[in-house]
């Protein structure tokens, strides 16, 4: 089966600036929090804002105190101010391109005009654009409402800006013709524009289409109408849950499948329906079956990630000349190993907005895990202490910290920091993970043999280290919509995924010439310049990625940890070769 995403899937600007503002808002602000009406239409958004204690208010109390932020959708002015009287402080989400159609009713309505409103009476945003119109809007939901509507000296038309264009083509083509003195705005947005344009467009393309988002979205309902009407097998669903209830088989037996989203859609939930859709033709197929339940089996039990690991560091030391590599391998893959178990077992309520998968694989083994991770844990130490106090030291200030990543150091009552565990602190993750992984590559192995680290050890340890923070740093891109209703501070997050995608990959430009450089001038083998390899490969997955060639799924992970493994291969085999 080949799985199509539209690109246009998911949360919208307008959602996003919502979502971010309110997370925000949660973050920095310990006094109530509310959102007037649903703050988008997605169960399990919602389900997700509740759990960080903020509260919906359906209509205006009498009096009140905290923070209310306004909705993408706008509310009318009078609701604003009624806020206001009851004591709340507004924080006003309303997308700028509502905003903008607002003004232009609030203009034409102080001119006379009457205002005809293209849209759905019920929806949030129609009833907030109704509140500027006054005693001139009116609202029609079609062709049949709109020929009922008297004859008017002067209007304007506008629409809800997530309405089907074709309608309102439709609006524009009456209107011509009976009233041409009427004033037409153009305010679909653009946003909902390309995404209805690019389901008509994937929907020639595949054998069965996916509508994914809330039942209550309008914006999504609308695209499951224009997938239906496509005349191709279309099944609108909220979760991956959902493809258990739907005739699964037109979609399980389909060879080309596409998915959208609506504007309300978070990332998180499309990445589990691919992941549940990229599952399905292996279950068919025997032995892809078992290559795929391998590779995810490996990637869940971190088995993958920790052996890329350990093969970082056998490619490091091979690069620094060093022969008694096992112990450092051995570790290398212990450590990483069991805290990044340890740290799975911890923030279990974390994932569930990444990746249900790993909720259940954790839940359902939670005790053996522990106790692989303990084990794993002890081991490493033991090893690290056969080899010295000084590498014993190191790796014992690294458990401390990698067990301390998720636990709350600063209690609660301390109130004037942010900072509770090294979780909060903006960017921990990316650089506590990648630094671990350059330390136990190129530090603690210099440091047992030699007692010592030189300058090379020093641009060694900037490899391995640059590399994985771009695997993490991507890892965060991927996970970034969750992110933000966790207040987990990933660079991802600070940066934006444009500019982290640019940094990401001008940091492996470097890396890609770092130690090819450092072979010309015979600082380290000729292995250094194979080793280009792996940068480059990371470049190329990140590249297939940003250009829709690769999904978020199992695949995607599983090409990225291949590429530290296939650093232990180049080292490997270098002996032979040079
Ligand atoms: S669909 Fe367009 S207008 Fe509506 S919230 Fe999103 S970006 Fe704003």
């Amino acid at each position: 089966m080949k799985i199509l995403l539209a690109k246009s899937s998911g949360f919208c600007m307008g959602v996003r600036r919502a979502v971010e503002m309110v997370a925000d808002a949660s973050n920095d602000n310990s006094a109530c929090i509310y959102t007037y009406g649903p703050l988008i239409h997605n169960p399990q958004v919602l389900k997700g804002l509740e759990e960080k204690g903020i509260e919906i208010l359906e209509a205006v109390p009498e009096a009140g105190s905290g923070t209310v932020l306004l909705r993408a959708h706008g509310v009318p002015p009078q609701t604003k101010d009624a806020l206001r009287k009851s004591g709340f402080q507004l924080l006003d989400a309303t997308c700028p391109r509502v905003i903008k159609i607002q003004t232009i009713i609030k203009k034409y309505a102080n001119q006379n005009h009457a205002i005809i409103l293209i849209g759905d009476k019920n929806h949030a945003e129609v009833i907030g654009l109704l509140g500027y119109a006054g005693e001139r809007g009116h609202v029609v939901s079609n062709m049949k409402e709109l020929d009922l509507l008297p004859a008017f000296d002067n209007a304007i038309i506008v629409s809800q800006t997530t309405q089907n264009i074709e309608f309102f083509e439709a609006v524009k083509a009456w209107a011509k013709t009976r009233h041409p003195q009427y004033r037409i705005f153009e305010t679909i947005c653009d946003s909902t524009e390309k995404r209805q344009a690019e389901l008509k467009k994937i929907a020639d393309l595949v054998d069965a289409i996916l509508i994914v988002g809330g039942h209550n979205s309008g914006n999504t309902r609308r695209l499951f109408e224009i997938a239906r009407k496509s005349g191709k097998p279309a099944f609108h669903i909220e979760t991956e849950k959902d493809l258990e209830s739907i005739e699964f088989d037109a979609i399980a037996r389909a060879p080309y499948v596409g998915i959208s989203a609506g504007a309300s859609t978070p990332n998180w939930i499309i990445k589990n329906v691919y992941r549940t859709l990229e599952q399905l033709p292996y279950k068919r197929n025997g032995w892809a079956h078992r290559w795929f339940s391998l590779q995810r089996l490996l990637l869940l039990t971190n088995i993958y990630v920790s052996l890329g690991a350990g093969c970082l560091t056998y490619a490091c030391t091979k690069l620094q000349g060093m022969h008694h590599d096992t112990p450092y391998f051995l570790i290398s893959i212990l450590y990483v190993q069991s805290m990044h178990i340890i740290n799975h077992l911890i923030g279990i309520k974390i994932e569930k907005y990444h990746d249900p998968g790993w909720i259940s694989f954790y839940h359902r083994r939670r005790k053996p895990l522990a106790i692989t991770a303990v084990c794993a844990s002890v081991m490493s130490l033991a090893v690290a202490f056969a080899l010295g106090t000084g590498p014993f030291l190191l790796l014992s200030m690294m458990t401390v910290l990698g067990l301390s990543y998720n636990l709350r150091l600063v209690p609660a009552s301390i109130p004037w920091t942010p900072y509770r565990r090294v979780r909060d602190i903006p960017g921990s993750k990316t650089v506590l993970v990648s630094s671990a992984w350059g330390v136990l590559a190129a530090i603690l192995p210099p440091l047992a043999i030699n007692g010592t680290i030189t300058w090379v050890n020093g641009i060694i340890f900037l490899w391995a280290t640059g590399l994985g923070f771009v695997r993490t740093a991507f890892f965060d891109i991927l996970d970034m919509k969750g992110d933000r209703l966790i207040d987990k501070e990933t660079f991802a997050i600070l940066l934006g995924e444009k500019r982290m995608m640019r940094w990401l990959h001008r940091i492996l430009v470097g890396l890609i010439a770092l130690l090819p450089v450092l072979s010309i001038f015979q600082l380290v083998s000729g292995l250094g310049i194979l080793l280009s390899v792996c940068p480059l490969l990371m470049l190329g997955v990140i590249s297939a990625y940003r250009n829709h060639y690769l999904l978020p799924g199992v695949r995607l992970e599983f090409f990225v940890e291949t590429i530290f493994i296939l650093a232990g291969c180049i080292a490997f085999v270098w002996p032979a070769v040079s």
